[in-house]
């Protein structure tokens, strides 16, 4: 997704990118879970996970938001040539 926003003279061009999320267990899944229905099915709700597994959904997660932000970029209109 390319997102434009035009403020104080900067185009800002943010790319965002689907990160593909995989659960704990190996299979990918869809949007913004952290488990699949079968670790749901095990684990159960977030509060109730072992330590380990928080542990490695944090650290899954700030990944995930380094990635992200890897992935915007500023390109002015001087860039562009617009002036
Ligand atoms: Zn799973």
């Amino acid at each position: 997704m390319v997102i434009f926003s035009r403020d104080s003279g900067v185009l800002s061009i943010i790319e965002r990118y689907i990160v593909q999320r995989y659960c704990v267990c190996g299979k990918r899944i869809a949007g913004k879970r952290h488990l699949c229905d079968e670790c749901v099915a095990i684990y159960g709700a977030r509060e109730n996970w072992p330590e380990w597994l928080r542990f490695w959904v944090n650290d899954t997660e700030r990944e995930a938001k380094q990635e992200s932000r890897i992935n915007e970029r500023e390109i002015t209109f001087t860039d562009l040539g617009v002036y």
